[in-house]
């Protein structure tokens, strides 16, 4: 039980103005069957964002669970998007492979908004095997930011959820193991070693997919137990050509058949350029919903709307789309190209299948309330088909 989060219930059960005719979570549910729904879902990953809008530094919540909490709550009340994202940073995901000691100097705060910078963790192919072999992950769990901020965190959330009677789904992101074997060596040594040292690279993937099947079983006791349903698988594999998608991309797919096995409302998290050949292979792996994607690749001559629209055709019927404004857009642009960008994704896409408005990567910290305000706004004025 948690103070923040009943202090919070009290405040907004049975107070809030409904939007639409369904809840926040049926209008995403249905999104995700591919069922119509009252209005368009709209639900902007705002991981950091929200921290500041909250005002909050994120100096000032990197070690207070109830302020994290208290950020996203005070964030959702306001602008009633259809999901409440979890904050996570990097230091959630890669805190428990380094040593207590170690940790400082892997970790670089600057400004207030900026985003929490961090050094690779293994250099050479050899060291990053070892790393799993050892199981250092399992020596260096406990005092973690695993343990002590991302779960509490992800539980007062989930309390959240639970004791509003799940109007609003919380959406908990779980990293592939192409993610965490990208992350922890930086990507583009990880790409190069797919094509130098293509066995040590399949042992170091099939390390790391142990490791994230064994954290599913993690999930399945925890966080199903208190209301889990809709989770962000991130994805690696961003800049992987279709030669490395053939030869590595069985391990995602091995840890996406048990994904969603335990959960209801798995999407996939895709960002940055994206080839066509890794749309194709999301559409092959059963059991995703949907799929959070972002822009074309450079090689790719598509305006946005053709980019869509395309990616809308080749989900038709099997998954929902995800994404607009571009992460740019949203930070850079102006509210009038947001909504500009929003309508485009939405009317290239809704002739073929459902739409989540988000945009492909996390809402940039630095991004402006209009433009955040703006995408809520034109998503919600589109009249559904
Ligand atoms: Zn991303």
């Amino acid at each position: 039980m948690s103070e923040i989060v009943d202090a919070w219930v009290r405040r907004l059960k049975g107070k809030l103005r409904p939007i639409g005719e369904m809840t926040h979570w049926e209008r995403m549910a249905a999104a995700f069957e591919l069922r119509r729904s009252d209005l368009v879902p709209v639900a902007p990953e705002l991981d950091y964002w929200q921290i500041t809008y909250a005002g909050y530094s994120h100096a000032e919540i990197y070690n207070d669970v109830d302020k994290t909490t208290d950020a996203c709550i005070r964030t959702w009340a306001d602008l009633r998007t259809d999901a409440i994202w979890m904050y996570v940073d990097i230091s959630h995901q890669i805190e428990n492979f380094i040593p207590p000691e170690k940790r400082p100097e892997h970790f670089v705060h600057r400004g207030d908004k900026d985003y929490l910078l961090f050094k690779p963790v293994a250099k050479t192919i050899d060291e990053a095997i070892e790393l799993y072999e050892s199981r250092a992950y399992e020596r260096y769990l406990e005092g973690s930011r695993a343990v002590t901020h991302y779960v509490p965190h992800m539980l007062q959330l989930l309390e959240f959820q639970e004791k509003m009677d799940r109007i609003v789904p919380v959406i908990v992101g779980i990293a592939t193991p192409s993610n965490y074997a990208e992350t922890l060596v930086e990507v583009q040594q990880f790409v190069r070693w797919t094509v130098t040292e293509p066995k040590k690279v399949k042992r170091y993937l099939d390390l790391a997919l142990e490791e994230r099947l064994a954290a599913l079983d993690f999930y399945a006791e925890i966080a199903r137990k208190h209301g889990l349903h809709f989770v962000c698988l991130f994805g690696g594999a961003r800049t992987w050509g279709p030669r490395q998608l053939r030869e590595f991309g069985y391990a995602d797919e091995i840890f996406v058949q048990k994904a969603v096995k335990l959960f209801p409302y798995v999407f996939w998290h895709i960002c940055g350029h994206n080839l066509p050949e890794a749309m194709q292979l999301l559409v092959q792996w059963d059991g995703i919903k949907a799929v959070q994607y972002d822009m074309p690749y450079y090689s790719q001559k598509l305006s946005w709307p053709e980019w869509c629209e395309s990616v809308a055709r080749l989900f038709a019927g099997k998954r929902c789309a995800m994404n607009s404004p571009t992460t740019q857009t949203a930070c850079h642009g102006t509210p009038e190209d947001v909504r500009r960008m929003v309508r485009e994704f939405l009317d290239a896409t809704l002739p073929h299948t459902t739409a989540v408005v988000m945009p492909g990567c996390e809402v940039d910290s630095y991004s402006p309330v209009e433009n955040v305000r703006a995408m809520i706004e034109e998503a919600r004025r589109k009249p559904l088909p």
